[in-house]
């Protein structure tokens, strides 16, 4: 066995927990090599945390909002000091490359400082006016109780903390449920919390494949379900909270994002943001652009410029920092794409590149770009569904109003970004396209934690993540005091009662 090998745990009412039904986390880059061994939480597990999460909150609640914070200053300073054995595990477990782990722990930490910061600062209410001059009224966030936090695995880190901070610095106790792909990562970092010293059921830990979250899901003792993944998954848990008063679900879901480049972009900038935004992370980010819609002046350069660019990539070991990035997550990843590869093909496209497996990385789930030309196509499946993968098409436009249309063509709406020097056209693409995460020269990749993310259609519910989440796991609550001595009443609605008091 490994000396890196990981036990898995259940980490429920501050208990760490064997469980049962275990299963293997292997690393993508090397599928021989065991990461861990985790329980698979059954109902009465899933049910536990839950109750340890709804115990734990009253006192959580009432325990003050800048104490709370002050823990997030100490798990901040914990990240710190474990940055580079996270990203190496994160590196190891879900095959990005270390350099694009490192900055993901990174992001993880900003999130830890933004919470800890806000803490301090004033977006726990307002002061709103009356119209009654003796009233004060004041508008008041209070927590729902205890957050479901459902996490993919392609950002096993930050994502959850995305969720987990804002939950927890408004009050909430919170059940995470993370990517069964991802359960080392996340249970490092559940650890890190308990050295942070959060109070035993404020954070407690479930592994397991979906059904797990399912069951999660299903439990009404949940009153906000936090999920990051899938569109498919996503439509499955607001469904089944429909049915459920007082359940809030922040979805955030898949993207078919583009790169739209203009007939007056730089062109070296505009190869390169379509190189990092179809190719990091190998494809497999929410807002990875899988569609660069290219002006039909600039198509034929365009494509043999990024076609030779993305040839040279170097997809292998992720903790070599020099490899631009790693294998997909497991085989399923690789057989949907090699699947919507030979769709692409029978859908009559014209094929630019297609290198297929990496050989010299038998042991591991790599896969080299395929690249296309596409003309737009309602009926072209692979121009509108989420590849999810070193796949990506080029679609010429003639105007911009062309380009437009096409972005918007599919049933997503999650990141685009567009490469122009022209203000005018950068002003028509923002305000024309439907998007949540907007770019103008620059890839359609690259969050930052205080901003919101977010999507719209098939990509998002209207609850962002990072910083916005806030909204989605507070309620406001309108608190009117009194000050005069008698009661006047609002839109003049009259107050005298005959046969009251004198
Ligand atoms: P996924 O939807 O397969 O799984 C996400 C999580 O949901 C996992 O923890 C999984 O175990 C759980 N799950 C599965 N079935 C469930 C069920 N029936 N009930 C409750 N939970 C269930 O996604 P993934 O493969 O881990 O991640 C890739 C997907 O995530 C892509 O579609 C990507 O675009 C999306 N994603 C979106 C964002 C965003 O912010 N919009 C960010 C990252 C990833």
């Amino acid at each position: 066995m490994s000396p890196f090998f990981v036990p898995g745990r259940l980490f429920i009412g501050g208990e760490w927990l064997k469980g049962r039904n275990d299963f293997d986390d292997r690393n993508p880059a090397d599928l021989d090599e065991v990461i861990g061994s985790f329980p698979q939480a059954d109902a009465s597990e899933v049910a536990a945390a839950v109750e340890a999460a709804r115990a734990t909150f009253p006192g959580w609640r009432r325990t003050s909002r800048i104490l709370r914070a002050e823990a997030f200053d100490r798990l901040a300073q914990l990240i710190k000091r474990d940055t580079d054995a996270l990203a190496t595990l994160m590196a190891r477990e879900c095959g990005k490359n270390i350099t694009e782990c490192r900055a993901e722990v990174v992001e993880g930490l900003h999130m830890v400082q933004y919470v800890f910061g806000t803490g301090r600062a004033g977006v726990y209410g307002e002061v709103v006016a009356s119209e009654i001059a003796e009233k004060d009224v004041l508008v008041r966030r209070k927590p729902w109780g205890v957050v479901a936090v459902v996490t993919p695995w392609n950002f096993p880190f930050a994502v959850p903390l995305w969720m987990l901070g804002p939950s927890l610095l408004e009050g909430n106790t919170c059940v995470f449920k993370p990517s069964e792909e991802t359960p080392a990562i996340a249970q490092r970092l559940v650890e890190l919390f308990v050295e942070a010293g959060f109070p035993a059921g404020t954070v407690n830990l479930v592994h397991g494949a979906g059904a797990v979250g399912e069951q999660l899901v299903k439990n009404p003792g949940v009153n906000v379900v936090c999920f990051t993944g899938s569109y498919a998954i996503g439509k499955r848990i607001q469904e089944i909270s429909a049915g459920m008063p007082d359940r809030i679900v922040a979805a955030e879901m898949g993207g078919k994002n583009a790169v739209i480049v203009c007939e007056d972009c730089r062109f070296d900038l505009a190869v390169n943001a379509g190189i990092l935004s179809a190719f990091k992370t190998t494809g497999q980010r929410c807002v990875s652009a899988s569609r660069i819609i290219v002006h039909e002046s600039l198509v034929e350069k365009y494509a043999k410029a990024f076609t030779d660019t993305a040839t040279r990539l170097r997809f292998g070991d992720p903790l070599d920092p020099t490899n631009f990035a790693g294998p997909l997550v497991n085989r399923k990843g690789v057989e949907k794409v090699l699947s919507y590869n030979a769709l692409a093909k029978t859908e009559g496209v014209k094929v630019l590149a297609d290198a297929g497996d990496v050989p010299a990385n038998a042991k591991g789930c790599f896969l080299s770009p395929f690249i296309y030309q596409a003309n737009t196509n309602p009926a072209t499946r692979v121009l509108h569904e989420e590849v999810f993968g070193p796949h990506v098409a080029l679609i010429p436009f003639r105007t911009d109003e062309e380009a437009a249309r096409i972005y918007n063509d599919t049933e997503y709406g999650l990141s685009m970004a567009v490469i122009t020097e022209c203000y005018r056209r950068m002003r028509f693409f923002r305000d024309e396209c439907e998007y949540g995460m907007g770019y103008v020269n620059l890839p359609s990749i690259g969050a930052e934690v205080h901003l919101p993310f977010g999507g719209v259609k098939k990509s998002g519910n209207g609850h962002p993540s990072a910083a916005a989440l806030v909204d989605a796991v507070t309620h406001k609550t309108a608190w009117t005091v009194n000050h005069g001595t008698d009661i006047k009443m609002a839109q003049g609605l009259t107050t005298a009662i005959e046969g009251g008091p004198a």
